[in-house]
């Protein structure tokens, strides 16, 4: 293999884990607003091109990524227990995306779920690295914005989408990503400290408790 080729041109506003290499790559036109912007503050960047970058982490342990070592070899390097523990939690994050619907068709959870477990853990692990970032650092609100609404505010800003009715239900049945709008809005809804944010009661649309909650790490 050609271990300098990149799979994405620097004009992509895109990125991507390959398994083959463990390599996370972000072309050059990611790095821009809403994903990143320099002069942005922190709470901005980390729920953009943060959490786009915890996204490709996160695949290299997703139920594709998880199969390659650490070389980029196809082997199993997993314990009994781990792979057990994995597909049972991953099988809640299926059952949440089967609901989500466009008009009268659903979205596929098990053909998303590898994408769904990218943003649920690089969201979470976004999160973590802004508290680390910020820690004891002043949280003036922005815009009527605390730091951690911000965050979560970026987040659903990189996935302003509007797709044809056609091409919709093209995706539905093709891509791996699921329609934009429950990109934004899943993996918040299993994270405690998005309800906290907001100050989300339990029981809201998207705060997802008890045995409906995915925690996956
Ligand atoms: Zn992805």
């Amino acid at each position: 293999m050609d271990k300098t080729e990149w799979g994405m041109t620097p004009q992509m506003v895109n990125a991507y884990y390959n398994p083959l290499q463990n390599e996370i790559v972000f072309p050059a036109a990611i790095l821009q607003p809403p994903f990143f912007d320099p002069n942005a503050d922190d709470a901005l960047n980390y729920g953009g091109i943060g959490a786009v970058i915890g996204h490709e982490m996160t695949h290299g342990y997703d139920d594709q990524g998880s199969r390659f070592g650490p070389t980029g070899n196809f082997e199993n390097w997993w314990t009994p227990a781990d792979a057990k523990g994995f597909s049972s939690r991953t099988g809640k994050l299926v059952n949440q995306f089967n609901e989500y619907k466009v008009g009268e068709q659903n979205v596929n959870g098990k053909l998303t779920l590898g994408e769904n477990i990218a943003d649920l853990g690089g969201l979470a692990t976004a999160y973590d690295a802004l508290q680390k970032a910020t820690a004891g650092k002043e949280d003036p609100k922005v815009e009527g914005l605390t730091r951690d609404q911000r965050f979560f505010a970026n987040w659903a800003t990189v996935w302003r989408t509007k797709y044809t009715p056609e091409n919709a239900k093209v995706r539905l049945a093709t891509d791996p990503h699921a329609p934009a709008q429950f990109r934004a809005m899943g993996a918040p809804s299993n994270l405690p400290t998005f309800a906290a944010a907001f100050q989300c009661k339990a029981g809201s649309p998207m705060v997802r408790t008890g045995d409906k909650q995915v925690v996956i790490w």
